[in-house]
């Protein structure tokens, strides 16, 4: 192991007391017996991604071991109080499993009497998860030793470009993400899954409208480690978040949703499925006009939409679905046979794209999903989320409305609002292609959550 190697895994050690805490106290141990106990068999076998240590003792009662990790070598420690090991019992059991190389026992102290397990975890070992519980015979005590497989979190990088504060976090690409922002400090968050943090870190910016970093571990999702970044702002704006190859960047400041789009990097995570991608109006239905005044010129909503949409679909292609669109050029169709091509070939999902007006220019801004069956509305808050996440736009929510294509669609379908033609702030965005693109790529993102099988 390298040296960095080595310190970066010592560290990420340290994280896994975290998830080691969690764990320990989820369980429910009998009352503790007063005697002290002969510890007389020890069976290790392999389990899936991981290793299983089961413990006997004489007297059938249970084990109470206190647990704790040390850095070089990387090892857990396992100590049992009150406590001996059996004079038959191997001072060393070899690896059986990835994850752990050896496990040694061996009195640690006579007085008081403690007896002590170490488990010697092996170089790739990242944050392992470990789990203590009653074994299915009396007296029997299972230690297990897993691979979590979860990325390592170091510290974020941040950077300041054209008034936009941009912090980059290498490895957290391709992460599911949850992203979300509050008042009072204003603040950008995301949550992390599959996540350890290397250290928990607070780190002050004194430039730019973000004021402080703060990075720490969250209580677990069943055995998913979850890790959350925090961007405390000096003042409330808006932010985008993004994938740029296995970074994470979370972008903040004015017209942070103008910056460059790095190359999407597909990884066939659509497989298998059939989308349908319509983009409203088109032909002599213009949808609504880009300019204010008497005499409307574009680009029209659609034209904005079906950029979208050719983007959507390259995307969808590349992530390997079949993709078929409603329109792909500047014609116009019927609002059923725009829901039938969804229902002929069975579509796993309909998206609709369109952009919002309202009556008086400017009074209204921000993004919306329609849905119109029930079946749908999940499908509709995680596209919703994606492009408030993606967009920094204002959060319209999750609407129910019956519009005909998406009343018409059997399976699941959303209808899609990206932002207001008539309001100057959102309009500057819908003519700007890094934005298209970036609504593109969070619809994307929300098709990714809703049909992978994790999902359902
Ligand atoms: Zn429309």
């Amino acid at each position: 192991m390298s040296r960095s190697a080595a310190a970066r895994h010592g560290l990420s050690l340290r994280r896994a007391i975290c998830i080691f805490a969690w764990v320990t106290l989820s369980l429910i141990w009998p009352a503790a017996c007063w005697a002290a106990r002969v510890i007389t068999r020890i069976d290790v076998r392999p389990v899936p991604r991981g290793t299983s240590i089961a413990l006997s003792t004489a007297d059938k009662g249970a084990l109470e071991p206190k647990s704790f990790s040390l850095d070089d070598p990387p090892r857990l420690v396992f100590d049992f109080a009150d406590a001996a090991l059996d004079s038959s019992l191997p001072a060393e059991v070899s690896a059986v499993a990835p994850c752990v190389e050896r496990i040694r026992l061996g009195q640690f102290s006579a007085d008081p009497l403690i007896a002590r397990l170490v488990v010697d975890l092996s170089g790739d070992a990242l944050a392992p998860i470990v789990k203590v519980e009653a074994g299915k015979e009396p007296g029997e005590t299972v230690i297990v030793v897993r691979e979590s497989g979860a990325a390592v979190l170091g510290a974020p990088s941040t950077a300041i470009v054209e008034g936009v504060s941009i912090v980059r976090l290498p490895g957290a690409g391709q992460l599911r993400r949850s992203v979300a922002n509050l008042a009072d400090p204003p603040r950008v968050y995301a949550d992390l899954t599959d996540a350890v943090i290397e250290e928990a870190c607070r780190q002050e910016l004194p430039r730019g409208v973000i004021r402080e970093i703060r990075m720490g571990q969250q209580p677990a999702d069943a055995d998913h480690p979850v890790a959350r970044i925090v961007l405390e702002l000096r003042e409330q704006q808006a932010h985008v978040v993004f994938a740029d190859g296995s970074d994470l960047v979370l972008a903040v400041g004015p017209n942070a949703w103008a910056l460059p789009l790095p190359d999407y990097q597909a990884n066939n995570r659509l497989k298998g499925k059939r989308i349908v991608l319509d983009p409203g109006h088109g032909g002599d239905d213009i949808g609504a006009p880009a300019v204010f005044g008497r005499s409307p010129k574009g680009p029209f909503e659609k034209d904005i939409v079906l950029d979208m949409a050719l983007r959507l679909a390259k995307l969808v292609a590349a992530e390997g679905a079949t993709v078929k669109m409603t329109r792909e050029r500047d014609v116009g169709v019927g609002l059923r046979d725009r829901a039938e091509v969804a229902n002929r070939m069975k579509a796993h999902a309909l998206v609709s794209i369109h952009c919002d007006s309202c009556d008086a220019p400017n009074t209204l801004n921000g993004t919306s999903v329609y849905y119109d069956h029930q079946h749908s509305r999940g499908f509709a808050g995680l596209v919703q989320g994606e492009l408030i996440a993606a967009l920094g736009t204002a959060d319209r929510g999750v609407r129910n409305a019956n519009f005909a294509v998406i009343r018409r669609t059997r399976g699941p379908g959303v209808l899609v609002e990206v932002a207001y033609m008539n309001h100057e702030g959102d309009r500057a965005r819908l003519v700007h292609p890094n934005f298209r693109e970036r609504a593109a790529r969070a619809m994307l993102q929300g098709l990714i959550r809703f049909l992978s099988d994790d999902a359902k």
